[in-house]
């Protein structure tokens, strides 16, 4: 395909896209607001089904350098230090726990031409003229594409100019995200997401990192209402603290660390919109969280966005025509990350079930563990087991 791609954002979705298309030797271009790279943020899981993509484009050694293997899960609950139910995750292929950060600093430094991309590049507008895409950049020129490809993040300017309606809504859930140097009190964590139950809370912790581990947290609330301002505000670690009383002995020791621990803590609101009917149309696609804004509870935005970037590569490499190449992408995305958006839903409600239902879920998965914890890998096997690398090359 010769028409030259115009890619916004270059997050960890619009990053995998630049990466997968220089492969294929796809001309692109990638236009980032930040004005240098910045590599940012907290913790992230990566399952099996995103490990297969970042493997497939070469990372597998360095991907493995800079994360911990997870080679299981573990639910606890506030009321006491009883694990609820644990189970092995059954795959060959590993699941990853790395810090955001250095798995955006390896998509960049996977990337051989750093000309395909410019920072300082905020895009304002875009209009269709016959077969150009116009791009308007604040404090820039305008520049001129064949194809547009919005990888701009859950607040994206190409969404809302396709979707002018649609407005991602406050979900009622604020998170906090932290991290701890991890230390030995924290071994029954160690080679696995743990994650504690409590009415309207649920804490999820996980190391990252191989050398030196750090104990990654996030800490979700149920908040009807959203006063601030902005997106992400720093927090107050002392009513953190108090928001999340609970009866674990190793959760209060993780929450007394973070109080005196000097490392941020930061709260985010959390927003998604319900699934788009589609997300092309003509030569101009979205991708990640601009298509699909998840909530964190199954751990799948970031995996989402590269899965659509690997998937959208190579429907470009394999159509004759961006267009038609768009909408198979689109064909190929839409349900899965429609199905991963609910199931993140759904997870929220199990996760912060209150009175009856929490004790039916308490009782439910005392039951299953018991009876074999491996089931549980039923639950997110679909997601999983996904195999993207085969689904192209069928
Ligand atoms: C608490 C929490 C925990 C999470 N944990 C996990 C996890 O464990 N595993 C997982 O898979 N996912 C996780 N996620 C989700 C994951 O972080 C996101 O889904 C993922 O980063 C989305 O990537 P993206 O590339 O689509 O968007 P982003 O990472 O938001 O990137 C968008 C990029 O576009 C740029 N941009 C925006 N507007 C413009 C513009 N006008 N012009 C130019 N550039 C622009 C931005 O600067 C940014 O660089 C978590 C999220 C949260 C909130």
């Amino acid at each position: 395909m010769s028409e030259k791609i115009a890619i916004i954002g270059a997050g960890i979705g619009g990053l995998t896209l630049a990466l997968a298309l220089e492969k294929k030797g796809i001309d692109f271009h990638l236009y980032e607001q930040a004005n240098s790279f910045e590599a940012l943020g907290y913790g992230l899981q990566l399952s099996p089904n995103v490990v297969r993509v970042l493997q497939n484009l070469g990372m597998s050694k360095n991907l493995e350098a800079i994360s911990h293997r997870c080679f299981g899960f573990e639910l606890r609950s506030f009321e006491g230090d009883r694990t609820l139910a644990q189970w092995k995750l059954d795959s060959d292929t590993p699941y990853y726990q790395c810090r955001r950060a250095d798995l955006h600093q390896l998509l960049y430094n996977s990337l051989q031409n750093k000309h395909s991309i410019s920072f300082a590049q905020k895009l304002t507008s875009y209009r269709v003229e016959g077969e150009e895409i116009t791009l308007n950049f604040a404090h820039q020129d305008l520049v001129k594409s064949h194809a547009l490809v919005g990888a701009d993040g859950v607040r994206s300017p190409v969404r809302q100019t396709l979707f002018p309606q649609e407005k991602p809504q406050y979900a009622g859930y604020a998170a906090y995200r932290a991290i701890l140097p991890f230390k030995a009190e924290y071994n029954p964590l160690m080679d696995k997401a743990t994650v504690w139950m409590g009415e309207n809370h649920h804490v999820v912790a996980y190391p990252n990192g191989n050398q030196n581990p750090w104990l990654n947290l996030v800490l979700v609330v149920k908040d009807s209402q959203w006063h601030q301002q902005g997106w992400t505000i720093p927090a107050d670690k002392q009513e953190i603290a108090q928001s999340f009383k609970n009866k674990s002995k190793l959760l209060n020791t993780i929450l007394t660390d973070l109080v005196s621990n000097p490392e941020p803590c930061y709260k985010w609101g959390l927003f998604d919109h319900q699934p788009l009917p589609f997300w092309t149309q003509g030569k101009i696609t979205l991708l990640g969280d601009s298509a699909h804004p998840l909530l964190p509870f199954q751990a799948q935005g970031a995996a989402m966005a590269m899965e659509d970037a690997y998937i959208l590569a190579h429907c470009i490499a394999q159509e004759t025509s961006i267009q038609t190449a768009f909408v198979k992408y689109q064909h190929l995305r839409l349900k899965r990350t429609a199905k991963v958006q609910q199931t993140s839903r759904n997870n929220a409600n199990i996760f912060h079930a209150t009175g009856i239902k929490a004790m039916v879920r308490d009782m439910g998965l005392g039951l299953i563990s018991l009876v074999n914890g491996q089931l549980l890998n039923q639950k997110t096997a679909w997601i999983y087991n996904y195999d993207p690398i085969k689904l192209v090359n069928i």
